[in-house]
């Protein structure tokens, strides 16, 4: 497709995240019904374009569990970016909608998105970067695919002068300033798993730390999974400076929340969130004995806090909880149709 924006009509919003907006379009010349992303990015000329360049390797990635690709254009102040159009929306639309999701179709989820994974790296050496439910998309032929990746450097580095995009998807090690490997992925795979088989982001209660399950009014376990905002130095305000917050009695704690540090729009209760990342045990698909013994370990091993130790996407398509989701005989085009 030659893309210019006058010959794409808007049709709808599908939805808006921290770096812009997704709008259902329709590509007049041809017909074709895309998904249209606008990404504001505050950069010189030059580097708007080599962002476009890097963009144009994503016309190369070819895969059933990739969204497809299908051009890239400025338009003042914004980069577009023209993807397949995924009828169902995403994972975390999807059990906000209908509550937690079987564990048979999360197998299926942990499936494709290894696949995807494993494509990426194995065929373009592009690691994911923020794997989490809304990024995980569905359709209503049954298909599941992954969008949302890093391939462009320069894009990650504006997006990054503008806002961070931290989340509390975020791994130990890279919490801690380490940087991106595969295995970063593979950890944020893990929470998102567990989000789709609860229902809910699993940090919300945690049963190792009191302090945290105490929130009364939820402020921890945000709807949205927060982001953090620019100019901070995350690694920093983790390993040391903050570290008092978590000695706060709980009466300082609720007088200090919402209160945003530095104007970056982090708050102490996500700050607690991403220490209690980094300081307590990786959450769990719990209560033990509701899940198959399988899926239990399969996130286990995502989700060991040492990166050393935690399974690459290509052990993880060998594990027994992948097996059986391969074998597994869901019908997921009919199971999109009850949503
Ligand atoms: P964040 O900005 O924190 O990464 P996000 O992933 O929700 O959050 P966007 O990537 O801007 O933000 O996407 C916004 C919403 O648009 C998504 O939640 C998803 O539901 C919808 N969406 C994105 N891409 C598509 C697509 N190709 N087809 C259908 N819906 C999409
Ligand atoms: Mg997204």
């Amino acid at each position: 497709y030659d893309l210019r924006n006058e010959d794409l009509k808007e049709l709808q919003e599908l939805g808006q995240g921290n770096g812009g907006s997704v709008k259902k379009v329709e590509h007049t010349p041809s017909g074709k019904i895309m998904a249209k992303k606008i990404v504001l990015i505050d950069a010189k000329p030059s580097v708007r374009k080599q962002i476009l360049r890097e963009l144009q390797i994503m016309h190369d990635c070819h895969s059933d569990y990739i969204i497809s690709f299908y051009g890239a254009f400025l338009a003042d102040p914004n980069i577009c970016i023209c993807m397949e159009y995924m009828d169902k929306g995403s994972l975390d639309g999807i059990y906000k909608k209908i509550g937690p999701i079987d564990i048979d179709i999360v197998g299926k989820v942990a499936l494709a998105v290894l696949e995807g994974l494993t494509y990426l790296y194995d065929v373009h050496r592009i690691i994911h970067r923020d794997i989490k439910p809304s990024n995980i998309l569905c359709n209503s032929s049954g298909q599941i695919k992954i969008c949302d990746f890093g391939v462009s450097g320069e894009l990650i580095n504006s997006i990054a002068d503008t806002f961070v995009g931290t989340s509390t998807y975020m791994s130990p090690e890279r919490i801690q300033g380490a940087p991106y490997t595969v295995k970063s992925d593979v950890w944020s795979l893990g929470i998102s798993l567990i989000e789709l088989a609860l229902g809910r982001f699993p940090f919300s209660d945690s049963s190792s730390d009191s302090d945290l399950s105490d929130d009364p009014e939820g402020t921890l376990s945000p709807r949205r999974p927060p982001s953090v905002g620019p100019g901070l130095s995350l690694s920093s305000v983790v390993n040391g400076g903050a570290r008092t917050a978590k000695k706060t009695s709980k009466k300082d704690k609720r007088k200090s929340k919402g209160v945003s540090l530095q104007g970056g729009g982090m708050t102490m209760s996500i700050l607690e969130l991403l220490q209690h990342i980094v300081n307590e045990p990786a959450p769990r698909l719990t209560p033990e004995g509701r899940f198959p013994r399988e899926a239990e370990e399969f996130v286990d091993a995502c989700l060991f806090k040492d990166p050393e130790v935690r399974w690459t996407p290509k052990d993880l398509l060998k594990h027994k909880w992948i097996d059986r989701a391969r074998t597994e005989t869901i019908d997921l085009e009919a199971w999109t149709s009850t949503f």
